[in-house]
């Protein structure tokens, strides 16, 4: 329908065994999973559901992996709606999306409702009035549903974003995203998780020394290093050979940084 019409329903058969380096972040998320698979047993203990969870950190740190992840550890489904879906021409139209996204969900609770680029919708509502009347009508109706989920309804948001500053204060409050989760750039521990985790399913070496590529990738995120280890199987394929190496993932790391070096304007 018109409505929300959207949002994608994905079934997510991704586990924490996917995502890597984030380990306290687990820990975190995991009050989330234990509720969602089990929700009347909080309830009836009295415990309060969790109603918002806010993702920050930089692009490619894990963020809509994490989210996926919880749904698929918990078995329930995953509902997932970019922000821009909320920026229309016509006013009224992002806050009813907002609402008929908040029905389905409901309806299919317990769930997740993913909501990615989440500082087009949160944006801070200037005194200056510059904001759109569309987007202070978006806003609140986000704010007015999850204000009711007092009544538990097993629906657990999950939001991301790369620019916190630019959300709207209110939508921290509590009750609302009042959980922040920080997703950083991976240290060398987790650089060396994260390409454990996408060497799976190659075909890879066994005398590839991973700890020194994850000391070769400093500032590397984690879709960094999936980039990484595509572009490595690619380029063993164009060269004809059957393995990862070690001197391949190098060299595609060598490719890798000649690109970044291009978008500054330097020759190569
Ligand atoms: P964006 O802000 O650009 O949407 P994001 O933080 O949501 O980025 P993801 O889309 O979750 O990042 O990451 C992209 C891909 O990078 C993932 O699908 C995964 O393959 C890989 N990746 C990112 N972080 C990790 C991690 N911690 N462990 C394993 N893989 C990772």
């Amino acid at each position: 329908g018109l409505h929300g019409g959207k949002m994608e329903r994905i079934k997510t058969g991704t586990t924490f065994n996917d995502i890597a380096g984030v380990d306290e972040v687990k820990d975190e998320v995991m009050e989330v999973v234990q509720f969602l698979r089990n929700p009347r047993r909080f309830l009836d203990l009295g415990a309060r559901s969790p109603s918002g969870v806010l993702l920050v950190g930089p692009p490619g740190t894990g963020k809509t992996l994490l989210a996926r992840a919880v749904a698929g550890e918990a078995g329930v489904p995953f509902f997932s709606v970019a922000g821009s879906e909320f920026e229309e021409m016509y006013v009224g139209v992002g806050a009813a999306r907002v609402r008929g996204m908040f029905e389905q969900a409901r309806k299919n609770a317990p769930c997740i409702l993913f909501m990615d680029e989440f500082d087009g919708v949160g944006k801070q509502r200037s005194a200056t009035g510059q904001e759109s009347d569309d987007s202070v009508q978006t806003i609140n109706q986000l704010l007015t549903e999850m204000d009711g989920f007092d009544d538990n309804t097993g629906v657990v948001v999950m939001a991301a974003t790369n620019r916190p500053a630019a959300l709207d204060n209110a939508l921290t409050r509590p009750g609302r995203f009042d959980r922040v989760i920080h997703l950083t750039l991976p240290n060398l521990e987790g650089r060396a998780q994260i390409l454990e985790v996408h060497k799976r399913g190659k075909r890879v070496d066994e005398d590839i020394d991973f700890r020194k590529v994850a000391r070769a990738t400093a500032g590397f995120t984690g879709a960094d290093l999936m980039n990484l280890m595509n572009a490595s199987a690619v380029l063993a394929v164009r060269q004809g050979q059957t393995l990862i190496t070690e001197p391949l993932i190098f060299q595609a790391l060598e490719n890798i940084h000649q690109e970044r070096m291009g978008h500054f304007g330097t020759a190569s």
